[in-house]
């Protein structure tokens, strides 16, 4: 039976997470923006959290972990590296770790950038990950703590899974993210018809998330920061991490 993965909005533009598993009844919380949501949002679904899988530090991220712990007794993984600024955890992950949902797996992925210890769940089982703030439906997260190299070797992690990969990502920033990918790769029809297709949805208040690798790879800027056309176009042709880093910083500027 596969993992059932339960989607809400919360605080103003996060997205929370619930995964649970229906053969040993487990739940996970995937981050903590917000407790009582998740509380609420459970106890909905008559599920009952036992975990609590933190992607990094930030509170949007890991606000609320003691409050879920407090309430459920869950058990609380998290990246070890942000292990002081994490509240409640009993398990410090390192990449290459597995954390299980009763029988199911999930690879820890080292996507450090967004800050130094962020990670991603990938449930291979599943073709689902839970990305966090790092890649994010026709964006990335902003570069708040590690370098361009080391941001785009996390992000080359993840494209590099398989193509139809559901890609859980924390916010709904991707109308915004859509305007910003056409002004660096006007002429990609696969921008063009997914940014189409985003402003579309978001006129309807319907949500972008999650997104897919595949349509990822094609569309999103960052994800191209290896393709010569890209470099051309960003002035450093044969040079993946300037182009990913020029990327960033014209984001940053938009
Ligand atoms: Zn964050
Ligand atoms: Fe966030």
């Amino acid at each position: 039976m596969p993992i059932l993965v339960h989607q809400f909005a919360c605080l103003s533009d996060n997205y929370g997470f619930l995964a649970h598993d229906p053969v040993s009844g487990e739940t996970a919380c995937i981050d903590t923006p917000d407790a009582d949501a998740y509380l609420r949002e459970a106890a909905g679904r008559g599920w009952t959290i036992t975990q609590i899988w933190n992607t990094h530090w930030h509170p949007d991220h890991a606000g609320g972990n003691l409050a879920i712990k407090a309430a459920t007794g869950c058990t609380i993984v998290a990246p070890a590296s942000e292990g002081e600024r994490i509240a409640g955890i009993d398990r410090a992950l390192v990449p290459g770790d597995t954390v299980m949902l009763g029988d199911v797996s999930a690879d820890v992925i080292d996507v450090a950038g967004h800050t130094l210890g962020h990670i991603a769940f990938h449930l291979a089982s599943e073709g689902i990950a839970f990305v966090g703030d790092s890649l994010f439906a026709l964006g990335c997260g902003r570069m708040f703590e590690g370098t361009p190299a080391m941001m785009w070797a996390g992000l080359e992690r993840l494209k590099v899974l398989p193509d139809k990969t559901v890609i859980y990502c924390a916010h709904e920033y991707t109308a915004a993210n859509a305007r910003f990918a056409l002004s660096v790769d006007p002429d990609n029809p696969a921008l063009r018809d997914f940014a189409a297709e985003v402003a579309a949805k978001r006129k309807n208040d319907q949500w972008t998330v999650p997104t897919r690798l595949d349509r990822e790879r094609a569309a999103n800027p960052f994800l191209r920061a290896d393709d010569p056309v890209m470099q051309a176009r960003m002035g450093f042709a044969g040079d993946t991490v300037a182009t990913f880093a020029a990327i960033r910083r014209a984001k940053d500027n938009f």
